[in-house]
């Protein structure tokens, strides 16, 4: 913060034209607030502040580069400048408001984001790369504090922050390190010496964290950072570390949701690496994660069996209480036997299908259901009910994801590791 613009008492600059309220950030040399024309009330805008005093030569550059490149382009994936102004004192950037936030507290509100969110995402990206790639422009600085949301209840992508960007031919070379190293392609950390296609990288390295909830190369300092990128160890995804920590600590379902969560990773990713070695040592991670879900699983069933056995008094007690409303009384009679039938060892989608079934009606009887103690009894058999079906949609996944990688012509693989627990 330059100036002396973050003080909590500090009050927005004056600007003709706007008025300017809250404070939404602050960046590398300035300070954003929201803001109104004032000539055209619901115009709500994004203000970004750069206080001329905190300027030093190569920041008047990356602020006139900035400028310069924004004014020419029009983009629904790239933030808009509509305006900029400047007195005395100050520069300003009058630009489309985002109302979402950025990406990386989106990201880290959710921990993940389903992959269906980060394809739209990757898809908006590649759009807004495209453009600017075909006009000779390098952002330089992609990741997600600077990839902003419209809003959060139809998010669509606007690139922001073009401080760091450059007109650059696909042939031209620069050596001037630039943007936050997490993100760094391996050419500029390691030898300094890139192109365009460094954000290429990044979009990458971005795409992991959405998916995984943080960047791959995760380092406390840079020459660690720089260790991991030239290093050719695979990387270990949080799921299966988190999986090995909960296996560790006895919770063996915990462990087998995550095993089955991570593997639905791994498969696509035997799928689609060409390199022999690589290939390989996916192939073996699979296998091992494979096995070891296979034990929990056994030691999962054994619990829930014994569970099982000592009955469920509460759904006994709530069919009892159902008998004058026969439709809830038959849609309990659903979840019975969707339970009966998984207790007889069918986890298979015929079963869940019996508890979507059940679920959807005794939602809907919830809903309608004056308070007391049936409506209790029923909240809890909903709540035991999902997290049955959620278990079971799990397992059928799991075992597709197993299915699939066995049919990927490694029937070997799968004996030699059997019984390993080194997962690591
Ligand atoms: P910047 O200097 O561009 O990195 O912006 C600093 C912070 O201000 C960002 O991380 C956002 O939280 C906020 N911000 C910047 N531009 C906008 C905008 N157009 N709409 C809403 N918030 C913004």
């Amino acid at each position: 913060m330059h100036g002396g613009m973050a003080g909590a008492g500090w009050a927005p600059p004056q600007l003709e034209d706007f008025i300017l309220t809250e404070r939404l950030g602050s960046g590398t040399y300035a300070t954003v607030f929201k803001g109104y024309r004032k000539r055209n009330v619901r115009e709500v805008v994004a203000v970004k502040c750069v206080n001329k005093r905190s300027l030093n030569k190569a920041s008047v550059e990356n602020l006139l580069t900035e400028i310069e490149i924004l004014k020419t382009i029009r983009h629904p994936h790239i933030v808009e400048l509509k305006d900029f102004q400047w007195n005395k004192e100050y520069i300003y950037l009058i630009m489309e408001y985002c109302a979402g936030g950025d990406l990386s507290r989106f990201i880290h509100a959710r921990r993940i984001l389903p992959e269906r969110v980060a394809r739209i995402f990757l898809q908006q990206l590649a759009c807004a790369l495209k453009f600017l790639h075909d006009r000779n422009i390098s952002h330089l600085d992609l990741k997600p504090q600077n990839i902003l949301l419209s809003s959060l209840d139809k998010p669509y992508l606007k690139l922001a922050d073009f401080g760091f960007a450059q007109h650059m031919s696909p042939r031209d070379e620069k050596h001037v390190l630039r943007g936050s190293p997490l993100y760094m392609a391996p050419e500029m950390v390691c030898s300094r010496q890139y192109d365009a296609r460094v954000d290429l990288w990044s979009v990458g390295v971005i795409l992991y964290e959405a998916l995984f909830g943080r960047p791959p190369f995760a380092s406390k300092s840079f020459s660690e950072l720089e260790e991991k990128i030239r290093s050719n160890q695979p990387i270990e995804t949080n799921l299966v570390m988190e999986a090995v920590e909960k296996d560790q600590a006895g919770d063996a379902s915990a462990a087998l949701s995550l095993y089955s969560k991570a593997l639905e990773y791994f498969v696509p990713a035997l799928r689609y690496e060409i390199d022999a070695r690589r290939k390989e040592a996916i192939r073996s991670k699979v296998s091992q994660y494979i096995s070891r879900a296979e034990q929990l699983k056994v030691l999962v069933s054994s619990n829930n069996k014994t569970l099982l056995q000592q009955g469920n008094p509460a759904r006994d007690i709530l069919k009892e209480m159902s008998k004058d409303k026969p439709r809830l009384y038959a849609a309990l009679a659903v979840a019975s036997a969707a339970v009966a039938k998984e207790e007889e060892g069918k986890d298979d989608s015929e079963t869940l299908d019996l508890y979507q079934q059940s679920l959807g009606e005794l939602l809907l009887m919830l809903a309608a259901e004056p308070a007391g103690r049936r409506k209790e009894l029923l909240h809890a058999e909903i709540q035991t009910l999902m997290g049955r079906a959620e278990y079971l949609k799990e397992q059928i996944k799991r075992k597709e994801s197993q299915l699939e990688a066995e049919s990927m012509g490694k029937e070997g693989m799968m004996d030699s590791v059997r019984g390993s627990c080194t997962l690591q």
